[in-house]
């Protein structure tokens, strides 16, 4: 679904991307793990054309994609939720996962996938009529993903959805990721926070200063002595 090659980016004489490579197959959940500034969000920012890529290939579901406006890719069954969320915190949860469906117009459809995400996220339901801005970062995070996943994306993506939550807040996120893809969605996963990522990815790279330098399935990587090290606290 999702192939990157060779994939290089700059900033200025920053080298964030030193031509990496990886390949997220349909209705698999790959993660990429590494600590911070390794380069996991320039990879992200790459795919939905925030930043340029100086060499390389990014290919989605066969077609190149390289260095197309941000528009074109999302409107190519593909959704970002974002670091840090950004959710509309004056708007209300019903309104910011309306958000996410401007592209459609089929109401029956929407009424659906909306009754499906309350059904993912309970807590959501509960709070539809609240501010945005009113939910504990857990529940902003399930906003995001809510909201990403009413525009009907067949590749999710997702930064650091773990970032500055309470471990048991974690967990529970991440059983509704994976039910999310076991529900057929094609998920990349960014995460520092390896263990819960290695935990429920089929497969995993690791990035450290912009290059790959391991991969294999998560449960391989779980177990990788050097993984552990240096990403899962020995
Ligand atoms: P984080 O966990 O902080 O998000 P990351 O793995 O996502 O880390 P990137 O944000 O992709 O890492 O950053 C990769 C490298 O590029 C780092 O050295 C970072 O300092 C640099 N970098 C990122 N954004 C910019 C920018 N806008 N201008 C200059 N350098 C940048």
């Amino acid at each position: 679904m999702l192939e990157v090659r060779d994939l290089h980016v700059n900033y200025g004489a920053i080298r964030a991307l030193k031509g990496i490579s990886f390949k997220v197959e349909k209705g698999t959940i790959v993660t990429l793990i590494g600590s911070n500034g390794a380069g996991k969000t320039t990879t992200l920012k790459a795919i939905c054309g925030l930043v340029k890529a100086r060499a390389g290939n990014i290919f989605l579901n066969g077609e190149n994609i390289t260095n197309k406006p941000t528009n074109e890719i999302v409107s190519r069954k593909t959704a970002m939720v974002p670091e840090g969320r950004r959710i509309f915190p004056n708007l209300t949860v019903y309104e910011n996962l309306l958000v996410g469906a401007y592209q459609r117009n089929d109401k029956s459809g929407i009424k659906k996938d909306m009754e499906w995400i309350f059904s993912l996220f309970p807590v959501l339901k509960e709070r539809m009529n609240q501010k945005g801005g009113t939910l504990s970062g857990g529940e902003q995070q399930m906003l995001a993903i809510g909201r990403a996943l009413m525009s009907q994306p067949e590749l999710l993506m997702l930064d650091e959805p773990s970032l500055g939550l309470a471990p048991i807040i974690v967990e529970e996120l991440f059983e509704i990721i994976q039910k999310i893809h076991n529900e057929g969605k094609t998920i990349l996963l960014i995460e520092q926070n390896a263990y819960a990522a290695l935990s429920i990815a089929e497969y995993g790279y690791v990035l450290e200063t912009g290059r790959i330098v391991l991969q294999g399935t998560g449960k391989e990587l779980l177990t990788n002595e050097e993984v552990k090290r240096a990403y899962l606290g020995g």
